[in-house]
């Protein structure tokens, strides 16, 4: 089939007027005018997409998906304040909740045109539903507060696959491994996680420098996560005069890391990112909402780092709308260009989660994977028609590993009706909790 778009974004060449892209079964064959691969492939049928700008699936690469059901019942307040409340709302969450969140989470990124997660996952389940509702990547397992020799356990008991990276039964899918953060992992469990993703050649997440009380916490050992630490991070002596990035980078637990957020750096901390991590995660509105931040994007892209955008759970944000991700870090690095910022959530963020082989990018080989948006206007300049603020596009169609799966704005399959009734009751329960 030949898919067609007024402009055809394949990122990783320069962008096409009157554009298609040829996919057969799961994956991207050809792209180029339309006019050409009509003539090259007669058999094709074409699908017009007048008006509209189609990209790769774009790359939301800092996901909680299992926190979609506490969207709206927390409150923006600072990281340290926000954290207990986090804790209190998650432990009234019943398995059937959590998976219930998923599903809803899945639905709402393939709403904003989102493919491909680098997803927290708690258990075996959440790569399952995600799966199957057309999502990929990299589903990181979370860790935290176990002893270093505790890890092969944690990992097991939430169903880590037996043969990491790889997910039996989809090449969409691959596993990593998630320390949580430097404060709720301790210098042993750390080096232990980021040991056994470096033998077994599997994704390494971390969630680093967020926020005033971990940089706090690292400085001077007080702060709003000293009890946090003492709790979690077993053998950490914070307090050390240094900051979460150095702390990290001197375990030696920084080479090759997908480091998330990176708010609250010093200079050489920014040098030190370019130099080791595989990618930085911005995650802008969940860093304004926990009244952290803005990281320091233009210094960060000065430096080298590849940067990803991430939106982080509905626990700390609006929605997990991508394109409004992207236009908060254009306002907070105005220098940056639309395409510039295109490319953290579509080939940057699929290299940041070490998939670059597969999507982010229309290369013939890749998963056929696309994003359909329908712009207000006439389009001069396609990747300023995503990003502007005025006349928003809005999505008409998503296609992942070959399979519709919006179509003219709705999602497909499956529908949200056996989930409202699941994700009512486990917000009720949250939100009693909290009150
Ligand atoms: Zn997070």
């Amino acid at each position: 089939m030949l898919i067609h778009a007024e402009w055809v974004l394949p990122i990783a060449s320069a962008p096409v007027r009157d554009g298609a892209v040829l996919v057969r079964e799961t994956r991207v064959r050809d792209v180029g005018p339309l006019e050409e691969l009509a003539r090259e492939y007669p058999g094709d049928p074409v699908e017009r997409h007048d008006g509209c700008v189609l990209l790769p699936g774009l790359i939301n690469a800092h996901t909680h998906l299992a926190l979609t059901v506490l969207g709206g019942l927390l409150p923006s307040v600072s990281f340290g304040e926000w954290l207990p409340l986090l804790v209190r709302a998650v432990r009234t969450l019943t398995p059937e909740a959590l998976e219930a969140s998923v599903a809803l989470g899945a639905r709402r990124c393939l709403e904003a045109g989102v493919t491909v997660v680098g997803e927290i996952a708690y258990s075996a389940a959440s790569q399952r539903i995600a799966r199957e509702a057309g999502l990929g990547g990299v589903f990181f397992w979370e860790v935290l507060g176990v002893k270093p020799g505790g890890l092969g356990r944690a990992l097991a008991t939430h169903g880590y696959p037996a043969r990491a990276p790889d997910i039996p039964g989809d090449p969409r899918i691959r596993a990593g491994i998630s320390p949580h953060s430097p404060y709720t992992s301790g210098p042993g469990l750390l080096r232990a996680a980021h040991a056994r993703t470096r033998a077994e050649g599997v994704p390494y997440a971390i969630h680093v420098a967020e926020s005033h009380a971990e940089a706090e916490l690292f400085e001077q050992g007080s702060g709003a996560l000293a009890g946090t630490a003492s709790r979690f991070a077993m053998g950490l002596a914070p307090g050390s005069g240094i900051t979460p990035v150095r702390y990290l980078d001197d375990l030696g637990v920084l080479d090759g890391a997908l480091a998330i957020h990176c708010v609250q750096l010093k200079a050489d901390d920014v040098d030190v990112l370019a130099a080791k991590t595989a990618g930085i995660v911005l995650c802008p509105r969940s860093n304004a909402y926990l009244r952290e931040g803005p990281a320091p994007v233009a210094a960060l892209e000065a430096a080298g780092t590849r940067l990803a955008l991430g939106t982080d759970s509905l626990a700390s944000n609006l929605d997990l709308d991508l394109l409004d991700e992207a236009r908060v870090v254009r306002a907070l690095a105005p220098n940056l260009t639309a395409e510039r910022v295109i490319r953290m959530m579509t080939t940057d963020g699929a290299e940041a989660l070490g998939m670059g082989d597969s999507f982010g990018s229309l290369a013939p080989g890749h998963q056929a994977d696309l994003a359909i948006f329908r712009c207000a206007a006439e389009v001069a300049d396609p990747h300023e028609a995503l990003l502007g603020c005025a006349g928003r596009p809005s999505l008409t169609n998503v296609m992942s590993g070959g399979e519709w799966r919006v179509r003219d704005g709705r999602v497909a399959e499956p529908s949200d009706a056996g989930l409202d009734a699941i994700i009512e009751r486990a917000r009720e329960t949250a939100r009693a909790a909290l009150a």
